[in-house]
């Protein structure tokens, strides 16, 4: 009998109760965790705090754990990441199951971020389909796919708002809005936990990086962040929030400080806020070594960093085995309490109770899953739908798209043949091997009809020691043997021989991600002068940006006929851009991030507070609040993106013109597809408070629906406005509505002009 069992076989003796089923109420966790910890060493409860990797994931600290067997063996290791496949994951349960004292099971983790085999478009393209169903199936997916490998705790969904595309992780999350951000993450947190977590094809879901990671001073990656709490509550906790509400299981606290604490140690934010008010009862994990980094930040040694956490509210320790190896001192030294490591054990035992390991410690251990749930026809399916509804049309003059299945295509651009780039960044669970490339994407969809002639045209860029720097991972940027000029010159001939030429080009997948900010986000001059080059051809130019962050495009959108964001679309982008390209599949994508004119606008975002002097219409005016230099409009705003066909709002209307406190408000447009092509708008709702006691905000998103509209019909989309969504923070941080009059915009963008109002009471 393995020790595990045995232990299970004494506790029954112990609590007198039946098998603990991980569908049983709380009272029976609570008895079944309590006789377990009555068991435990103060040495072993520090181990269940202990959350290690042996390296095979991202090591993106400087360190990866030693020693990792013995670690198991003795008791010190809670949980583990970076181990995939049944056969691995079993053999190292085992180690904890039958040859630790107690024979506790660990639980296994992962960055499934976007998708797990079958790579999903990266989030902040999932986040541009405005498609709460089909954002929660490739969640759904991800766990079915990661659990069959033996994972079932995600370090996902990623929520930070982010304002600033400069910083390279805006790529990994819904963008720059907190209504929206909190629907995405709200629809992840479903998707990856069911509502069952002791399903075996659900996983424990992390929200992250609690808390505004995204609003990283000047776009550097880990910076300082410093913001008022207003803006904190109304702005860039409501993702949180929701994620909590929806049930996650699991918080990771973020690498930044936040009013001078650095977030694993601020317990104004991991106990007061998490906890005491918004009622977080699962566990918070640190972020890849976080907690040793407070050393780095300024708060002292590794033991009183260590105890900071704990006390803060922090319960596992990634990697940097501050806990595991100072909690003890501290506990002797009275630095931290029994009572506080009790604390963070038991909410680590309680989610594994939840996850049904004390059931079956090897329950996601099957080895005929990962053949059968992995990277099926089925999901590459969705992903294809979803890379295609991803893809934003930004401009589309004369019609041009969707282009004619006949005639001769140049496909010119250093990512038309480019696997290593379609996944995009913080894909570290996919293999690139899996994608379809651009080539081959229109090799299957148009290959028998269209005449496709390719040529690189130019590198992603022409600086070894910055593709050095993006190729840590493996090559995304290769440098070609001949000369720029001589690769310009093919492409040029072969574009002239073409009827349409479609240029894919943009960043490399690890232009953005973790620890990839940019302070120039325009498109690097290689490529730049590509489509210069290609312009002058007067050949119809399609440009297809693949980026993991809006990119300073002025120029490119300019040189361009037609224009479509792919971000990095993961493993069947290929195949979904010539559905789109060819009206396969009609667009329906809009940016969830506002695109600047230039970078000096950063950081922008529509959802701006009027200034004393607020500037009239878009020109230059003397001591109103603009730029000399460019317009306070941004190139593309959030929520834009166009279609084949076009969309009229009208017949705009409210159930009530005056409402009081405890009153919804029913708001109804019709919409019309008055174009040529059956397409999918997304109807966005806008409110404006009028006059409140801080500064209102000049609209918010408080709500959208993504419709499918036949061509020449009519539906009419109905919203309700509830007190919530006309409530914010205040000073002291009371949620409420003000009475005065509120404006509502709906429209295709958050430039919506349709417009009513009412009044609160
Ligand atoms: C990232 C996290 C990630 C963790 C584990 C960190 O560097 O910030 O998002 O979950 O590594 O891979």
């Amino acid at each position: 009998m393995s020790r595990f069992l045995l232990f299970v076989a004494v506790l029954f003796l112990f609590a007198g109760c039946g098998t603990p089923t991980s569908n049983s109420d709380d009272s029976e966790m609570d008895v079944f965790v309590s006789d377990l910890m009555a068991q435990m060493t103060v040495q072993e409860k520090i181990g269940q705090l202990n959350l290690i990797t042996p390296g095979g994931g991202i090591p993106t600290g400087s360190v990866v754990s030693t020693g990792v067997e013995e670690k198991i063996k003795t008791g010190k290791v809670g949980g583990i990441f970076g181990v995939y496949g049944p056969e691995k994951t079993r053999q190292a349960q085992q180690l904890a199951v039958e040859e630790s004292r107690l024979g506790i099971p660990m639980i296994f983790g992962s960055d499934v971020i976007h998708g797990y085999k079958t790579t999903f478009p990266l989030p902040l393209g999932l986040a541009s389909t405005w498609d709460m169903e089909l954002i929660e199936k490739t969640a759904q997916i991800a766990a079915k796919e990661a659990t069959a490998d033996g994972i079932f705790w995600n370090f996902s969904p990623m929520v930070d708002v982010s304002r600033d595309p400069r910083w390279g992780r805006i790529s990994e999350g819904a963008g720059e809005d907190p209504y929206l951000g909190a629907e995405i993450a709200k629809a992840m947190v479903n998707g990856y936990q069911q509502d069952n977590l002791s399903e075996t094809t659900t996983m424990m879901a992390t929200v992250k990086h609690f808390a505004l990671y995204g609003a990283a001073e000047a776009g550097r990656d880990y910076n300082s962040v410093d913001m008022s709490h207003l803006r904190m509550f109304n702005e860039y906790f409501p993702p949180y929030k929701a994620a909590i509400d929806a049930g996650v299981g699991c918080v990771m606290s973020s690498f930044n400080d936040v009013d001078g604490v650095p977030a694993s140690g601020n317990k104004w934010l991991l106990t007061t806020v998490l906890r005491d008010r918004w009622g977080f009862d699962g566990f918070v994990v640190s972020d890849y070594t976080s907690v040793n980094e407070m050393i780095a930040h300024g708060l002292g040694d590794l033991q009183a960093v260590s105890a900071l956490a704990l006390k803060a509210g922090l319960d596992m320790d990634m990697v940097g085995e501050g806990f595991l190896t100072t909690l003890e001192k501290s506990l002797e030294e009275g630095k931290v309490t029994e009572e506080d490591i009790n604390t963070a054990c038991r909410r680590i035992l309680e989610a594994k109770y939840k996850l049904g390991l004390f059931d079956d410690p090897y329950r996601y251990f099957d080895y005929s899953r990962p053949e059968n749930d992995i990277l099926t026809a089925e999901h590459r399916q969705v992903a294809r739908q979803a890379a295609a509804s991803s893809m934003v049309l930004l401009k589309n003059e004369n019609q041009l798209l969707p282009l004619k299945k006949s005639g001769t295509v140049a496909l010119v651009g250093p990512l038309v043949d480019s696997r290593s780039n379609m996944l995009g960044t913080w894909a570290p669970t996919g293999d690139f091997n899996n994608a379809v490339t651009v080539l081959e994407g229109f090799q299957n969809v148009v290959g028998n009809d269209v005449n496709i002639l390719h040529a690189k045209g130019a590198n992603i860029c022409n600086d070894p020691e910055f593709a050095e720097k993006i190729n840590v991972f493996g090559p995304k940027i290769f440098i070609d043997e001949r000369s720029p000029e001589t690769m310009l010159r093919e492409a040029v001939s072969v574009s002239r021989k073409a009827d349409v030429i479609v240029a894919v080009v943009g960043e490399a997948s690890e232009m953005t991600g973790e620890s990839s900010s940019r302070t120039d986000i325009t498109m690097p001059p290689s490529q730049k002068k590509l489509l210069q080059e290609l312009a002058k051809t007067g050949k119809p130019l399609v440009v297809v940006n693949m980026s993991g962050r809006p990119m300073e495009i002025s120029e490119e959108v300019e040189l361009a006929d037609a224009f479509v964001q792919m971000w990095h679309a993961g493993v069947e982008g290929g195949n979904a851009l010539p559905d789109v390209l060819f009206g396969d599949y009609n667009p329906s994508g809009k940016l969830t991030a506002t695109f600047p004119v230039n970078v000096g606008q950063v950081p922008i975002y529509y959802s701006v507070r009027n200034t004393g002097r607020p500037q009239d219409g878009d020109t230059f005016q003397k001591f109103k609040s603009n730029y000399l230099d460019a317009p306070n409009s941004p190139l593309f705003p959030f929520g834009y993106g166009l279609s084949y066909t076009s969309f009229e709002f009208k017949n705009l209307s409210i159930d009530k013109a005056t409402i009081t406190n405890n009153d919804d408000v029913k708001v109804s447009v019709e919409v019309t597809n008055t174009g040529d092509f059956d397409g999918a708008e997304v109807v966005q709702l806008y409110i404006r408070d009028m006059v409140a006691s801080i500064t209102p905000p000049l609209r918010l998103l408080k709500g959208f629906e993504k419709v499918f509209i036949p061509k020449g019909e009519t539906k009419t989309v109905e919203f309700t406005i509830t007190n919530d969504d006309l409530a914010f923070y205040h000073a002291d941080l009371s949620f409420y509505a003000e009475p005065g009059e509120f404006e509502i915009y709906v429209g295709g963008d958050s430039n919506a002009s349709l417009t009513t109002k009412f009044t609160l009471e």
